[in-house]
């Protein structure tokens, strides 16, 4: 199979370049992909591909059916861009004033229509049903968990999900697919600590909130090593503090925004809770206030063991064995493919696309680029993956 699925993205190759191309200069943030689900849409109508679009907001589900009975597996793309000013001077570089494809997301949308285009030449040689979820908002709020509210995982029931990113920590022609923890779970904080304002002269007089919030940062740099195990992983970071205007005058309160990340469940309620508590402790000590709101984000990216080995399976025959890395340890960013993952068994894929690791492809960067010929991988490597599960 692997050979008719080679032919035939040879075959595609130029108008799965094209696509992304199309794509790339078209760049749309979250829950506006309007134009880039269009374009899949327009190919799927032309092969004949049956879909069902509009799907939280801009999402879209395509199905190709094999042969009768069989097994359903689900692979995904998420379709956004984001918000950064292009500077890679490509010749298809993005028309749109601070929009960019900066994490491939434009590469992962037309191999998986790629993808599609293949299995559907193939659907009398395998049975069972195959699903193409193209997603909106996978780096902000999240598209996956509204298409699976809406029901995509049945009807036929989905029994794997496969998904992949193309990944500039790795280098072109390999692939990383671990079994277990692969990529964090997250969540969101907004925090102000509420004092009460005065001269800066007569602290006494007034209850400070910028001493309560640097307390608070110094005081949770302790809950990661001595609350979590020394063996599991996790993040606390406050990236925004505001606070104050001017050297004399205390200030009524202080604002924090920050983000904890975590492998586990019960390491998520364990970093919740300490931010909790911690917020109050300070608040008591000093004699003012808090409020906390708290948002769970994304659950851990975990991948299931045998969906693994059939990742590896399906990319070491486009690969060569010795260019699959079996472990690694996780990334603390953060994909909501584990929404899916979280549902029903499944694999997520790192595919390398740095041409040197000591000058590795930097992701949401301005000038993050990488070659087209690693569509050529990706599309064969998601129609595999598709392939090898049904035959198993
Ligand atoms: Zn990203
Ligand atoms: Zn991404």
């Amino acid at each position: 199979m692997q050979e008719l699925v080679g032919i035939l993205a040879k075959k595609y190759y130029p108008k799965i370049v094209e696509l992304r191309h199309q794509i790339h200069m078209h760049p749309e943030l979250e829950f506006e992909e309007e134009n880039t689900a269009h374009l899949v849409c327009k190919i799927l109508d032309e092969y004949k591909i049956s879909y069902e679009r509009n799907i939280a907001k801009t999402g879209i589900l395509a199905s190709i059916k094999g042969k009768d009975g069989g097994k359903c597996v689900l692979l995904r793309a998420d379709m956004d861009a984001l918000a950064v000013q292009e500077k890679t001077g490509l010749s298809y570089a993005s028309k749109i004033e601070g929009k960019m494809h900066a994490c491939g997301h434009d590469g992962h949308t037309a191999a998986l229509v790629g993808a599609g285009l293949i299995l559907n030449e193939l659907k009398d040689k395998f049975k069972g049903t195959i699903k193409l979820m193209f997603q909106p908002a996978e780096e902000g709020s999240g598209g996956a968990k509204p298409m699976i509210e809406s029901g995509i995982l049945e009807n036929p029931k989905v029994d794997a999900v496969f998904g992949c990113h193309l990944w500039g920590p790795l280098l072109e022609n390999t692939a990383q697919i671990v079994s277990g923890e692969m990529m964090a779970g997250v969540d969101v904080f907004d925090l102000e600590f509420i004092g009460k304002g005065g001269h800066g002269a007569h602290p006494h007089t007034t209850i400070d909130p910028i001493v309560m919030a640097a307390k608070f940062i110094s005081d949770i740099q302790c809950v990661v090593s001595r609350r979590l195990k020394p063996v599991d992983a996790g993040v606390i970071t406050i990236g925004k503090i505001s606070a104050g205007t001017t050297f004399n005058v205390i200030a009524d309160s202080a604002f924090l925004k920050g983000t904890a990340r975590f492998l586990s469940e019960e390491n998520q309620k364990i970093l919740q809770n300490s931010i909790e508590n911690i917020a109050k402790a300070v608040a008591f000590e000093f004699g003012g206030d808090f409020k906390l709101d708290y948002k769970r984000e994304y659950p851990p990216l975990i991948n299931d063991e045998s969906a693994a080995k059939i990742a590896r399976k399906a990319f070491a025959k486009i690969l060569g064995e010795e260019n699959i890395i079996h472990t690694a340890k996780p990334d603390m960013g953060a994909e909501d493919f584990s929404f899916l993952t979280r549902e029903r068994k499944g694999a997520y894929v790192f595919l390398g696309i740095s041409k040197d690791l000591k000058n590795p492809t930097l992701h949401h960067s301005s000038t993050f680029c990488w070659d087209d010929k690693n569509l050529n991988v990706l599309m064969q490597g998601d129609a595999m993956m598709a392939l090898e599960f049904l035959q198993n």
